[in-house]
């Protein structure tokens, strides 16, 4: 028997747009999570193919067609399978329906465009900052460790200086 979990979600940006004007401090869907095996592989096969996809694209600066299927197929497919046929909640979304909504979204207009690689952990993250700099995925966790490790490294060469300068 699969678990099934829900939640609300109420600071999703791309679930926010679709909602259509309700307002961000209330719940706008709740979030299914079907723990099951072919959700989680269907869950896992829409993250790899964008994630070959969208990395592509950072590195190349165009969405290259070669992954462009393998995406629309496992997005395909995640809509055949979601539960939200089996409810009747117009505020219910499975987490893969999410994912997939997530994912078309990027290929909307140049929003692929705002895709960047995180130069500490190397996950995708949509850079919305407003002059387009960010360079880790999430400052506290990613741009901490980032300037640590820099921090580091500057007193180490400092005390280099020092015993053999
Ligand atoms: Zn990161």
């Amino acid at each position: 028997m699969p678990t099934v979990a829900s939640s609300s979600f109420t600071d999703g940006a791309d679930l926010e747009a679709s909602a259509g004007g309700d307002s961000p401090s209330q719940p706008i869907a709740t979030l299914l999570v079907v723990d099951d095996e072919a959700a989680v592989r269907r869950v896992l096969d829409i993250r790899e193919s964008a994630d070959r996809l969208f990395r592509s694209a950072v590195l190349s600066g165009e969405l290259p067609n070669t992954h462009l299927p393998a995406l629309l197929r496992s997005i395909a497919s995640c809509v055949e399978n979601s539960q939200e046929s089996a409810s009747n909640a117009a505020h219910t979304l499975s987490f893969e329906s999410a994912l997939a909504t997530s994912a078309l979204s990027l290929l909307a207009g140049q929003e692929w465009r705002k895709v960047r690689i995180c130069r500490n952990c190397n996950w995708l993250f949509v850079d919305r900052s407003r002059n387009a700099s960010r360079l880790w995925c999430d400052m506290s966790v990613c741009g901490n460790r980032q300037k640590a490790k820099r921090h580091y490294e500057r007193r180490k060469a400092a005390a280099g200086d020092i015993v053999h300068g």
